[in-house]
């Protein structure tokens, strides 16, 4: 007998017919024997669904107050889900019991939209648990010190399970999705792309830091810090399928860095539109500009991803970084009100046309020329980079939004991912 957390993503309890679905598969699980505590998201595209009625109703100037509601609002997609679950699951003839993250509670600090888990009280699930109860828990939501309900921003869902699974110690946290696993890219863009049998924790980790949104970053964040075992697997097989065969397929985040895994120079390739370049020009070529510049847009609560200085000439220089473009209106505001005029800058300009392409793997480590391969097979395409950024196990480019495709099947058949031999399968 196991402790097992399973989550659900928004395709998989799409409809009722798939709720149903679901809860024949947990129900597998628990007349085999194992305790189950089960989170899943909203239902496809509700989440979208009430943020749109916000936005049109929102302020001007939203602010704190108004991303409150926000949370208030967009926390009940995942209400509905737990509700809907425990009653099919009822229907299966198990006992079944479900609670919103406030209830259990989930605590979390207070920054609505995008707030981090803090802690979680695991006695209430524990106690349901020890009397024979399936556990069903909303993804994606907490309560902050003052009783508010927050979110934890989009794709929260999967950062929810694996915070209830290291709260209570589950041998494993199973995300269950509309892919049957991580892939070496994107499968809705690159076809070629190839199922992973393993992948490290390492590689997850910046896969989805760079943009796979196949698990959102701090649910990784979480796998690594409390050792939680996770395998991202299809919802979509049939529910009666075997449950040994089951528990083998998709994915495991791996934290055994295997001889054959280190043999890929690149296990994957990750992109990402959400970005937007900023760029302050003609800046006075002196100590303490990035600090000036990038100290305003930290003021301003907002997050900067590549940074890139160029050489001065002439005394000037421009200085160019990107964030998420969400935030593009607001750090252009904050430079040309406050930095230009202080700095004695010429100008800033947004272009929020761009997109980040990462290739990743941990076998950069002990190969070299991998950058070089990467920017003559992108030069081959025509394609431009404008910012590179690099860590140990990645390197990333900023590039034009409309090479992005190409930029990625493109060095996909570079580095040999399209092949059926895998090195990282079977490791
Ligand atoms: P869920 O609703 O189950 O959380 P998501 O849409 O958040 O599902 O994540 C699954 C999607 O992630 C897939 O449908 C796929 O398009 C996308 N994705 C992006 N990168 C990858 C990758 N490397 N491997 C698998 N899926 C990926
Ligand atoms: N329902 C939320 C979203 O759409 C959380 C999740 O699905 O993980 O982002
Ligand atoms: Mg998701």
């Amino acid at each position: 007998m196991a402790l097992i957390v399973h989550k659900y993503g928004g395709t998989s309890m799409g409809s009722t017919e798939r709720i149903r679905n679901v809860a024949k598969r947990v129900a597998k699980w628990v007349r085999a024997g194992h305790q189950m505590v089960v989170v899943p998201s909203a239902m496809s595209g509700e989440t979208n669904r009430l943020l749109g009625l916000a936005k049109e109703l929102a302020p001007s100037k939203p602010g704190d107050a108004y991303y409150r509601e926000l949370d208030q609002l967009a926390s009940t997609g995942e209400q509905v889900s737990v509700g809907l679950l425990a009653i099919a699951l009822q229907t299966e003839g198990i006992d079944a019991v479900s609670y919103c993250g406030w209830q259990v509670p989930i605590r979390t600090n207070s920054a609505y939209t995008k707030a981090r888990i803090e802690s979680i009280d695991d006695r209430r699930i524990r106690a349901d648990l020890a009397a024979g109860k399936v556990v069903i828990i909303t993804g994606f939501q907490g309560v902050d010190a003052g009783g508010n309900i927050t979110t934890l921003g989009r794709g929260g869902s999967d950062t929810s399970a694996v915070a209830v699974a290291a709260a209570i110690k589950a041998d494993e946290c199973l995300i269950y999705t509309d892919v049957d696993g991580v892939y070496t890219t994107d499968p809705r863009v690159v076809p070629e792309a190839r199922r992973l049998e393993r992948i490290s924790f390492e590689e997850m980790l910046e896969m989805a830091s760079m943009g796979s949104k196949v698990l959102q970053i701090r649910s990784v964040e979480f796998a690594g810090k409390y050792r939680v075992p996770i395998r991202v697997l299809s919802s979509f097989t049939p529910w009666d399928i075997p449950i040994d065969e089951e528990a083998r397929s998709g994915t495991l985040i791996t934290f055994e860095e295997g001889e054959s895994m280190e043999q890929a120079v690149v296990s994957g390739i990750a992109f990402n539109r959400d970005e937007a370049k900023v760029s302050v020009l003609g800046v006075p070529d002196k100590p303490g500009i990035a600090a000036q510049i990038l100290g305003a847009v930290a003021d301003a609560n907002i997050d900067v991803d590549v940074i890139i200085q160029n050489v001065g000439k002439d005394g000037r220089t421009d200085f160019s970084f990107t964030v998420h473009r969400n935030d593009l209106a607001r750090a252009l505001d904050v430079l040309k009100t406050q930095v230009v005029p202080a700095l004695g800058a010429t100008d800033v300009v947004g272009d929020a046309r761009i997109c980040k392409v990462s290739v990743v793997g941990i076998g950069m480590r002990s190969h070299v020329g991998v950058a070089s391969r990467m920017f003559r097979c992108l030069a081959a395409e025509g394609i431009n980079i404008q910012m590179i950024s690099t860590s140990e196990i990645k390197i990333s480019v900023v590039i034009d939004e409309k090479y992005m495709e190409l930029a990625v099947r493109a060095l996909h058949r570079e580095f040999d991912l399209d092949q059926s031999t895998d090195t990282l399968q079977g490791a």
